[in-house]
């Protein structure tokens, strides 16, 4: 019932020459899963340029919660949308802890991501000492709430979830498919029924070599790939096993 998404969050890395190398080999990946990539913002017209009508969709690592105005070095939801973008991700734990992003914060952009025809990527994830205090869930829980509270909870199911444990980014640690599940299925209980359609992908260290297993569980729609997604071959054996 809910089709497979895999997106490749390339944070920020790449030249010209590496994305343009990067885009023919994404172009030539033949797999059942949707796709998007996120490349760094300067590049995101080059990247649009390159998927012409292969179905292949784009969007913005981060977008400001405000519409237009004094922010300098901010970038709009409606600039995202304007130039071609379909997602946008919102919340991701590096802008959480590095750029002290708030959840409210968050749940702002999610509002104005949906406002402008934006599909937003919520990303929520526990840290390692959350995880230890036995506080998994509840952290998750109330990252989500954030979002209910402002956008309303069927606003929060049209849009996509990535469970990230913090601990699992960019450190070759992954959860367990057994642990991801549990998280997944808690997400998906707050959600209610609505949430039966929303697509609630698992990202953190995903490559070739874990992402079988993490799709077999019936909760995992998908990844959401940092690291590996600057690798064609690993990213697209990815996309494959989705
Ligand atoms: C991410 O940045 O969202 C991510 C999951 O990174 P990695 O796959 O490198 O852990």
């Amino acid at each position: 019932m809910r089709h497979s998404l895999v997106a490749g969050n390339w944070k920020m890395n790449g030249d010209s020459e590496s994305i343009a190398a990067l885009m023919a080999g994404l172009l030539e990946v033949r797999c059942e899963a949707d796709l998007v990539v996120f490349p760094p913002h300067v590049y995101i017209p080059q990247v649009i340029a390159a998927v012409g009508g292969s179905g292949v969709a784009v969007g913005g690592q981060n977008a400001s919660e405000y519409k237009s105005g004094a922010y300098t070095g901010e970038v709009s939801c409606q600039m995202l949308q304007d130039i071609g973008c379909q997602y946008v991700i919102v919340g991701h734990s590096e802008r959480r802890s590095i750029y002290g992003e708030s959840s409210q914060q968050v749940a702002e952009k999610f509002v104005v991501a949906q406002r402008v025809g934006l599909t937003p990527i919520l990303c929520v994830g526990e840290t390692l000492e959350q995880r230890d205090r036995g506080d998994t869930l509840s952290v998750i829980s109330a990252q989500i709430d954030a979002v209910v509270s402002r956008a309303g909870l069927d606003a929060l199911c049209d849009g996509v979830i990535a469970y990230e444990p913090v601990w699992a980014i960019g450190t070759g640690k992954t959860a367990t498919a057994e642990q991801a599940q549990l998280v997944h299925q808690n997400i998906r209980c707050q959600l209610g029924e609505s949430g039966a359609k929303t697509r609630i992908l698992y990202g953190g260290s995903v490559k070739a070599a874990n992402a079988a297993e993490l799709f077999l569980q019936s909760d995992i729609d998908g990844a959401l790939v940092g690291g590996a997604s600057l690798d064609v071959g690993e990213f697209s054996e990815i996309c494959k096993l989705a």
